[in-house]
């Protein structure tokens, strides 16, 4: 009795000491296990002669294994929420703290001036229609007037996959298909990637973008071109920008233009971008060719229509001042975060 009074004592002093989840286990070995005190005692109650008190023992020994027990369990639970508290302290986080900067890419200069172009037409009443990269010969050239001998057919002007199909060399042929399934009024932007056999120098790329542009409805005229087209760029450079058409040759137009701006670096007074003229060349257009709106059964003495095509490449360069084409695909962070708004 005296022993499981002392081992009483000793067990409740250590277990006070016990700062560690590895200590507790130690400490059930040493109190619990197979070699521990409280197995010898167990072994002495068959020495005990007196039934009852061999009774008492056995109960008193079997009520301090059960302390320990106890007293374990309430430590474990003890070191183990000061863990817990201890593990949310190290890992508390401070919202206070400015955040690490993400960056996010940006559309690429040509995407952003193609999407300020779709945007004026937009909202002029413009449906925007994406052109086609492949056409057959006879969208591309026969029903847009060119005839089989233009130079534009030449293969060494035009990307040939076979003999009736081409990479588009402008985005003229969409003005076909529309005028195909649809019947006027007809007005829409068709913006796409074109192809043309170029050697690559500072104004060329075998690849460059276009918009296309087609209105017909009763009674269009050149008036109504021009003012669209003024509109336009007054929008899209300043409304101060003046515009000039010059009679011009395309076999899909007629009368056909060219429409020049006052130039964007001299404000028209005159310097080396615009070889002292004070304008600048910037698109082709015209009134749709008659031949045009007949070989799409249009009838050409009840509709009349207009066309334009802007190279968005163009734009880009006259708008930015940038003298070299292939900067554009090049990649080079340097040059393209400058337009980063
Ligand atoms: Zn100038």
């Amino acid at each position: 009795m005296e022993e499981i009074e002392k081992l009483n004592i000793e067990i409740l002093e250590e277990i006070k000491e016990i700062k560690s989840l590895t200590d507790l286990e130690e400490f059930k070995v040493k109190f619990l296990g197979k070699k521990s005190k409280i197995i010898d005692l167990m072994k002495n109650i068959k020495n005990i002669k007196e039934i009852n008190n061999k009774k008492k023992f056995g109960q008193k020994i079997n009520d301090l294994k059960n302390k320990i027990e106890l007293l374990i369990n309430d430590k474990y639970c003890e070191l183990n929420l000061a863990f817990i508290e201890q593990k949310l302290r190290d890992e508390n986080i401070d919202i206070t703290l400015p955040g690490n900067k993400i960056n996010f890419g940006n559309l690429h200069p040509i995407s952003y001036i193609l999407n300020e172009i779709i945007d004026i037409f937009v909202s002029m009443g413009y449906r925007v229609i994406d052109s086609h990269e492949i056409e057959n010969t006879y969208y591309n050239f026969d029903a847009l007037n060119i005839p089989k001998a233009h130079p534009a057919r030449d293969e060494n002007d035009t990307f040939y996959f076979d003999n009736d199909h081409v990479l588009v060399t402008a985005t003229s042929p969409m003005q076909v298909h529309v005028m195909e399934n649809n019947n006027p009024p007809i007005k829409i932007v068709s913006p796409g990637k074109v192809y043309r056999f170029d050697e690559i120098d500072s104004t060329h790329t075998p690849m460059f973008n276009q918009i296309e542009g087609l209105l017909v409805d009763k009674n269009i005229s050149m008036k109504d071109l021009k003012g669209t087209l003024d509109f336009f760029v007054k929008k899209l450079i300043d409304k101060n920008v003046k515009t000039r058409f010059r009679p011009h040759y395309f076999p899909f137009t007629e009368p056909s233009a060219e429409m020049d701006v006052t130039c964007f670096a001299c404000n028209g007074k005159g310097c080396k971008i615009c070889k002292n003229s004070g304008f600048i060349e910037l698109l082709g257009c015209g009134m749709v060719h008659p031949n045009v709106l007949e070989k799409v059964n249009i009838d050409s003495d009840k509709f009349s229509g207009f066309a334009f095509g802007i190279g968005i490449e163009r734009i880009a360069m006259l708008k930015y001042q940038i003298d070299d084409i292939r900067l554009f695909y090049e990649n080079n962070l340097k040059f393209l975060e400058q337009f980063y708004a």
